[in-house]
């Protein structure tokens, strides 16, 4: 296990209900003036905004809105809003929706008190030193974003999409988690988040680093739930018990507890970022894509977590060697996805024809000639893993 520090300062307040406590946690972190930033309108239809907005008034908490964020947000939103905060000297970001919604007021908080511009941040030419605090009404389990010190946002000019990565400034400050409030999400809505948040465990899961006996298990653990209550929720859309899982399972795979001490690798998430902004497919659904693809790749380069995977969270025995083990696993991911109804193959995600040396080049250009650390990816091995995608 690697040395670390783990700084996790989050306040989960999770249950039926616990939208109405948005306005006293708004003033419990200092909140008097609020953004309230929301996506394209199921936030609006559900009710939900209008009960979070009671509860601001109930705390006086003045506010005003920045709604239509879409998914794969872009740098124009974030530009709108941190001129919208400033005008309005707010003093709080208040993000009521999933991921997009969260990393725009994220990319907001960090932009407002800097004087250059926020994509600075996101381009590694500056590091946020400070932020406005954010706090999350969570609408979708996926991205993870309400316990992540992380970003990413679309650059229109040139479709850049980069993450920025800074725990301690980042980090929301509360988020409110009613798993009810999951109820109307759309089944492909349900699986392409429960595939981002396998994804997220993964990306620690692959290390190279020895003796993480405690993170393994805990991905394992926390993949299988996954698995088991992924169909549930989407079998029976009001199953409390499975969103509630889903929705904290979302949340420990990416606020860096199931990868404490572990190097991690992330390559997937920075190919599918390209297809994503190129193709404006939802990341969930381009990672079912691109992870069955990387592992292929990794059984024949890099065996050994992958054999432990397959034995572990697919149950594969049968096999004597490392590869065929491995193999078998990645067959079995690939149909859970099918079985989630999550596209496999680049046709399946829509795009026949995808240009992969266009990704290739935007890859490289975006992340550095070597990407990734179970093994470290160049471009011909990038290219190679497109190509067991189509
Ligand atoms: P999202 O893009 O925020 O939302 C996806 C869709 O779900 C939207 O159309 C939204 O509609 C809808 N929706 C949300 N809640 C709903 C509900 N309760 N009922 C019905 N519909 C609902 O999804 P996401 O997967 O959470 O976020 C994806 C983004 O996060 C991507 O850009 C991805 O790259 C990024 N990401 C960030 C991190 C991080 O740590 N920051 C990690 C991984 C991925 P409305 O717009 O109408 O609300
Ligand atoms: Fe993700």
């Amino acid at each position: 296990m690697k040395d670390f520090t783990f700084y996790s300062p989050t306040e989960f307040v999770f249950g039926r209900g616990t939208e109405h406590q948005t306005g006293s946690l708004v003033r419990a972190y200092g909140g008097t003036r609020a953004i309230v930033v929301y996506g394209g309108g199921s936030a609006v239809r559900s009710g939900l905004l209008g009960r979070v907005e009671e509860s601001l008034a109930e705390a006086g908490v003045e506010y005003c809105e920045l709604g239509g964020v879409q998914p794969n947000p872009t740098d124009a939103k974030v530009y709108e809003g941190i001129d919208l905060c400033r005008r309005a000297k707010a003093d709080f970001l208040l993000a009521v929706g999933g991921g997009s919604v969260i990393d725009t007021a994220k990319a907001m908080a960090a932009g407002v008190p800097y004087s250059g511009d926020f994509w600075d941040f996101f381009a590694g030419r500056a590091v946020p030193g400070e932020a406005l605090p954010v706090g999350v009404v969570l609408t979708i389990p996926a991205a993870g974003s309400e316990g992540s010190g992380n970003s990413v946002i679309t650059k229109l000019d040139g479709l850049h999409k980069l993450s920025l990565r800074t725990p301690k400034v980042l980090r929301p400050a509360f988020a409110v988690m009613d798993p009810a409030l999951t109820f109307t999400l759309p089944a492909w809505q349900t699986a392409c988040g429960a595939t981002d948040m396998m994804a997220h465990i993964m990306e620690r899961y692959f290390t190279n680093t020895e003796a993480t006996s405690v993170a393994d298990r805990m991905c394992e653990g926390v993949m299988l739930s996954i698995i088991e209550e992924t169909p549930k929720a989407m079998h029976n859309p009001d199953d409390y018990g499975a969103r509630a899982n889903l929705m904290w399972a979302g949340t420990v795979a990416h606020n860096g507890t199931c990868g404490v001490g572990c190097e991690e690798d992330w390559a997937s998430h920075f190919m599918e970022h390209e297809v994503s902004a190129v193709y404006g497919v939802t990341h969930g659904a381009g990672l079912a894509v691109i992870f069955p693809a990387w592992l292929t790749y990794m059984a024949g380069h890099n065996v050994r977590k992958v054999e432990q995977w397959a034995r572990r969270v697919w149950g594969v025995w049968a096999g004597a060697d490392a590869m065929s083990v491995a193999l078998e696993g990645v067959a079995c991911f690939k149909r859970f996805l099918h079985s989630i109804g999550m596209p496999v193959t680049f046709g399946e995600l829509g795009i026949a024809n995808p240009d992969i040396s266009l990704l290739v080049d935007k890859l490289h250009e975006d992340k550095g000639e070597l990407v990734g650390n179970y093994i470290r990816l160049d471009r011909k091995a990038t290219r190679e893993i497109y190509e067991l995608a189509l």
